[in-house]
């Protein structure tokens, strides 16, 4: 399925993406696939693509020792390091344009889809520009009414709709009293129905979606609920990923142009932060079933660039640190917030898979990339998040190759040191 054969017969070359599918684990290092992929006791789906890599997660962010996922997504979606907080925007200020702009104005069709709010910092660096990652209905609003993304797929409704309105989920259950909706920009589900998007809000719904346009909100935030192992964690999203992924796929395709699709699976980050090895490694599998579902397209349309890679490693995991006694001290008191009593499941899960927590929060580790497709290869080795942006948009040739890329040998990975 490497390079492919034709394009689609639309006269695109054999070396251009008339498509690409951006996978990104959220919080995804080395150890939380190596340890998904011992529990999964065969490759996983995305170790099986041709092309591996190592991506450089810095932001430029001149306090903060490590990214957070604004900059992170920042760098990925538009190859600039930008400060913690900002969203597609420069750290002068400066608007900067992102690999969906650039497909969106080449008349693809775009789209985003993940397990957290759809409005979250990964998915807004793609899809809208705001100094701070907090302005989530600011964000919503810039989707529909200014990139115009088709497929917007994901949590997050509280902040489509203003104070009172509760929308489709409702406003306090029960098990999560801090979800109500917050939106400061109207009603913004029904400013996307006027725009022409189907809206829809279920499984059901999202399987009998038609249109160009579809938005799907799928919970007031989250689709899973992060907490520390025995607090409550739950990852039973009414909508899986790979059906979200599956479902953008098959509407994206309606566009002869091709399509730019972002999926991510946020849960692993969360519940990483938490400190929860299960449901973080189990969300490792749940990000390689929607992979597996890209990875179906790109075998009928070879013309698909496929690239699974991470913003940045969260939670500091080892593997092969085999918990003693005197070691779950370290794992289980990272904070006040995280604070417990042992959870014998937990400690039985990590002591099965030799895990173990080093912070509850993000690292400065480089992060594991794997891709498959037209321009892939330029991926391989030790590359840089800015780096992303100019090899994807050059395999789509959405703009002239940026100089860079003529330095870079087009055959294989022996790409200079990193940057
Ligand atoms: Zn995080």
């Amino acid at each position: 399925m490497r390079g492919g054969a034709d394009g689609g017969g639309d006269g695109i070359g054999r070396d251009r993406a008339r498509s690409v599918i951006l996978f990104i684990g959220d919080g995804m290092g080395a150890t939380q696939r190596d340890a998904a992929r011992r529990l999964l006791g065969r490759p996983l789906v995305m170790d099986g693509l041709p092309v591996h890599g190592r991506v450089g997660t810095a932001s430029a962010d001149p306090v903060a020792l490590v990214t957070d996922s604004a900059a992170a997504g920042t760098a990925l979606a538009t190859g600039v390091k930008t400060l913690n907080g900002s969203i597609a925007i420069g750290p002068g200020g400066e608007r900067l344009t992102s690999m969906l702009d650039l497909a969106k104005a080449a008349g693809k069709a775009t789209g985003l889809v993940t397990t957290c709010q759809v409005t979250d910092a990964t998915p807004a660096a793609f899809g809208a520009h705001v100094p701070s990652r907090t302005e989530q209905d600011e964000i919503a609003r810039q989707y529909i009414e200014e990139t115009g993304v088709d497929v917007i797929l994901g949590g997050g409704e509280d902040f489509w709709y203003p104070a009172g309105d509760p929308g489709m989920f409702p406003d306090d259950p029960g098990d999560e009293p801090t979800e109500w909706s917050r939106g400061t920009r109207g009603n913004l589900v029904r400013r996307a129905i006027e725009r022409g998007y189907t809206y829809v809000s279920s499984a059901e719904g999202l399987r009998q979606a038609r249109g160009r346009k579809v938005l799907g909100l799928f919970a007031n935030q989250n689709l899973f609920d992060a907490a520390p192992p025995g607090r409550g964690a739950r990852y039973e999203p009414i909508v899986s990923l790979a059906e979200m992924t599956t479902r953008a796929i098959e509407l994206l395709a309606a566009d002869s142009d091709g399509f730019f699709l972002m999926v991510e699976e946020a849960a692993i980050d969360r519940m990483a932060h938490k400190n929860n090895a299960a449901l973080a490694v189990g969300a490792v599998l749940h990000l390689d079933r929607a992979v597996a579902a890209g990875l179906a397209y790109a075998e009928r349309h070879p013309d698909t660039l496929i690239i699974v890679t991470a913003d940045h490693e969260c939670g500091g995991l080892e593997a092969g640190a085999l918990a003693s006694d005197r070691d779950e001290g370290i794992d289980d008191t990272p904070d006040d917030e995280t604070r417990q009593p042992q959870d014998p499941a937990d400690r039985d899960f990590r002591r099965t898979w030799g895990l173990r927590w080093t912070t509850t929060g993000h690292t400065a580790a480089a992060v594991p990339l794997s891709a498959t497709g037209p321009g892939s290869e330029r991926l391989a080795g030790e590359i840089d998040n800015v780096d992303l942006f100019p090899i994807v948009v050059g395999a789509m040739a959405l703009i002239p190759a940026p100089r860079e890329l003529a330095l870079a040998p087009s055959g294989g990975s022996e790409r200079g040191a990193p940057r």
